[in-house]
């Protein structure tokens, strides 16, 4: 039988020790930080961009609730404009630019939400799974790749419904791999194959975000193979915020870092990492470590 996982609450372990010993471990810093006085680093001019990569039926408050106190002191922009904006030194206020990694069916849910407050985001799939409608393929991918039980995948259908509401698509390989454990050739074929695909099926596609996200989880190689295979940006999920560079700053020098969210975390945690990026800021954060 096939039975998706619709409900985050089907997947959460909020009495594992992990989980517990975290939410201690950030009240107490939440605590110490003195969340009073977060407005003047909130207000601070950067480039924050945050990602998630689901929005299940019982996240969908969670999600709102988070785009209604962002909104408060952000501007919501597009992956393109905040890039653009980081490369040509104009960020005067603080914006976010919103993705989402994987492109999962609940994808849909969160892009209503994100209408609502008029936030473009960019959707990073991976093409070798849209469509994807074999519930054993897809139980296993989830297992293995990424370490879920089954969770329905968009068809080219919704992607196309994405880009008709203005939001935009990225690649993120063609299945989840690893991209530091692959070969050249492999990375390079795996690049120009979506490239190819996403670009036949959406129009332009120019962004690229690296699996798992880590700069452990990637190289040099894959940095220069993004580019030559025709994609003009490459993001990771490092945390951090950008800030202008003092000097020039090319398109595949930028490393673009995002900030993950799960939806289920309190609202003061997400908003604890937003404030220790500001505090840690550096123009530095703009670039790859190879
Ligand atoms: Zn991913």
């Amino acid at each position: 039988m096939e039975n998706y996982t619709l409900r985050y609450s089907d997947i959460r372990k909020p009495n594992s020790l992990r989980a517990k010993a975290r939410n201690l471990v950030l009240s107490v810093l939440i605590f110490k930080q003195n969340l009073k006085g977060i407005e003047k680093y909130l207000v601070v001019p950067r480039i924050q961009f945050l990602y998630i990569h689901h929005a299940f039926a019982d996240e969908l408050t969670q999600l709102d609730q988070l785009m209604q106190v962002l909104s408060k002191h952000h501007t919501f922009i597009s992956h393109s404009e905040a890039v653009e904006r980081i490369l040509n030194n104009q960020i005067d206020k603080p914006y976010i630019a919103l993705s989402t990694d994987d492109g999962f069916k609940n994808n849909m849910a969160a892009a209503q939400i994100f209408n609502k407050y008029d936030a473009k985001a960019c959707f990073f799939i991976n093409p070798g799974l849209i469509d994807e409608h074999d519930f054993e393929t897809i139980k296993t991918h989830c297992k293995v790749k990424l370490h879920l039980p089954p969770v329905e995948f968009l068809t080219w259908q919704d992607v196309n419904e994405l880009l008709a509401q203005g939001h935009e698509i990225g690649a993120h390989t063609m299945y989840h791999d690893n991209i530091a454990n692959m070969s050249e050739q492999a990375i390079e074929e795996d690049m120009k194959l979506s490239y190819e695909i996403l670009n036949k099926n959406c129009g332009p596609v120019t962004h690229f975000a690296f699996p798992y996200g880590r700069f452990s989880h990637f190289n040099k190689t894959g940095k220069e193979l993004v580019f030559k295979v025709g994609y003009q940006t490459c993001s990771s999920a490092e945390r951090g915020c950008h800030i202008p560079s003092s000097s020039e700053l090319k398109q595949k020098d930028l490393c673009i870092r995002r900030d993950h969210v799960i939806l289920d975390w309190p609202m003061d945690h997400i908003i604890y990492f937003l404030v220790n990026n500001v505090k840690n800021r550096s123009e530095k954060n703009n670039y790859f470590p190879y």
